[in-house]
């Protein structure tokens, strides 16, 4: 299938967005496709919009990608015909280009040597203009069609890698390149896993008995029955082939680990810096308690990520947990258009109240974080025509005021509820009868990581990682900038071997 709709587009309220997820095996022996799907399928939540995988037998990568889930994607017949020893997935949500075919990942370029190099990335790059500036000057612009930073990287690696391999020239290109970057890649006979000097987003490296794996989350290991080994350090190169595993530093590693992982982003069964992600987000939900204490009758979380929040916060308050909303966990990830008359159920569409649990309660209702604000406005609506006497909204997360140019894509600032307004402002802004937001001190304290080694820029506008102006950045910067580019992308000389046009297939 192939279809310019994203599942995101139904959904009644916009949520944070994920980023991507990367997931790489190297293993002779193994059904690599197969893994690398289940991996993904365990990484879906961090990209919804398109999947990859890439394989190669050794002689040649082929690339499969397409539009949808991971599900909708590949089927046995297409897993079957991805035959071979290394493979790297991604699933995605575009956070730099447009949600094209193109922009999909695996992404795909071959070096003047006739070798191939797939890639995928997760993150978010501060150094997009200059990098396209070198890759212009280069001429390796626009060859595939896509106008994500990622084949950017693709590009700038496949160039450098003409004269002196692949290794040596990502040891030279990965310092240049700046911003949040997890990266994926693969030639024909090894794999590939790199992580920028800050961290940002997570990256893992698990054991199998016949070989190595690569993966967003530990999650992502476990479905694959893989041993977690350790993350892969930040500013850290790793390669794993025939020879076995081999590590180089490309840059001394600052850690700016995101703590909205921990909030929202992270599966609740991943395990970040040693810390398990489930148990953050429950002590996350007793800080609450604790900060913000009301007087009620049961506790209730927003399904699913408020749920460990909101145990916490029945534990520590001693008010009884309940679950007064169901979630109606695939409406979000259908790729039909809902006709008028569901559309305007609104957050019915994704949340319906068990009315024999609410009615005649003062319901504190945990949240895992706000943004925009419209989702609270209606819940708390939709809670009061179901019968609560009182709603009391806590957020396991401080108001989110900045936008995060790492990878996430909550609003612009403008159209954050929290942007310039004060406690009250928002309270009564979605309506409710109290509200509290976990302070940051409480997160970082729940996290148990040094607050100088997470980023928390949406929170507090400190970015670890500096920005370019303005015009500088962005989601469609290099669409903005990319007409110019079509003719030197048409003279560009395809290298010897085989083509982008041979090795990724469209369904
Ligand atoms: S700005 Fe927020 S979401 Fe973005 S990386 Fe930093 S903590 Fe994470």
């Amino acid at each position: 299938m192939h279809t310019d709709q994203s599942p995101s587009d139904i959904a009644p309220e916009p949520e944070p967005r994920e980023e991507c997820g990367v997931f790489g095996v190297w293993a002779p022996g193994e059904e690599v496709a197969k893994l690398t799907y289940y991996g993904l399928y365990a990484l879906q939540h961090r990209g919804q919009e398109a999947a990859g995988i890439s394989v190669s037998d050794g002689k040649q990568i082929v690339v499969f990608k397409d539009l949808g889930l991971v599900s909708q994607v590949f089927d046995e017949q297409i897993l079957s015909s991805l035959q071979g020893h290394v493979a790297i997935g991604h699933c995605r949500y575009s956070t730099t280009g447009g949600g094209t075919w193109e922009n999909a990942q695996p992404t795909f370029r071959t070096t003047a040597a006739g070798t191939g190099l797939a890639l995928g990335h997760n993150g978010n790059l501060v150094n997009t203009h200059e990098l396209h500036e070198r890759a212009r000057q280069l001429g390796v612009l626009g060859k595939n069609g896509a106008t994500t930073d990622s084949d950017l990287i693709c590009g700038l690696l496949a160039v450098a890698a003409a004269d002196r391999g692949i290794e040596s020239a990502a040891l030279e290109l990965l310092p240049t390149i700046r911003g949040a970057f997890c990266l994926t890649f693969a030639d024909e006979n090894t794999l590939y896993a790199a992580r920028d000097p800050h961290g940002v987003r997570p990256l893992v490296l698990g054991r199998l008995e016949r070989g190595w794996v690569v993966a967003s989350e530990t999650a992502a290991l476990d479905i694959v029955g893989a041993s977690f080994v350790r993350e892969v350090e930040p500013g850290e190169l790793i390669a794993i082939d025939a020879e076995g595993l081999r590590s180089s530093r490309f840059a001394n590693p600052e850690p700016k680990g995101c703590v909205f992982e921990y909030v929202y982003l992270a599966r609740p069964d991943t395990t970040i810096a040693g810390r398990s992600v489930h148990a953050t987000r429950v002590e996350i939900g007793r800080r609450l308690a604790q900060e913000h204490p009301a007087d009620a009758d049961l506790v209730i979380p927003v399904p699913e990520s408020g749920t460990p929040a909101a145990i916490g916060y029945a534990q520590e308050s001693g008010i009884p947990y309940g679950s007064g909303l169901v979630k109606n966990a695939y409406v979000g990830r259908t790729f039909i258009q809902p006709s008028q008359t569901i559309r305007q159920l609104g957050i019915r569409l994704k949340l319906n109240p068990l009315r024999e649990v609410i009615r005649g309660k003062r319901l504190v209702v945990v949240d895992d974080s706000i943004v925009r604000g419209n989702t609270q406005r209606a819940l708390v609506r939709m809670l009061r025509e179901s019968g609560a006497l009182e709603v009391h909204v806590r957020i396991a997360s401080p108001p989110v005021r900045w936008p995060c140019f790492y990878g996430i894509d909550f609003a612009s600032r403008a159209e954050l509820v929290a942007n310039g307004a004060d406690l009250d402002g928002i309270r009564r802004s979605i309506g409710a009868d109290s509200l509290g937001y976990v302070s940051l001190d409480g997160l970082v304290a729940a996290s148990e990581q040094p607050k100088s080694r997470l980023c928390a820029a949406c929170f507090d506008g400190n970015y670890p990682i500096p920005l370019p102006d303005d015009a500088l950045i962005g989601k469609h910067l290099l669409e903005s900038i990319g007409d110019a580019d079509a003719a030197s992308a048409r003279m560009t000389v395809t290298p010897a071997g085989y083509g982008a046009e041979d090795a990724v297939r469209r369904p």
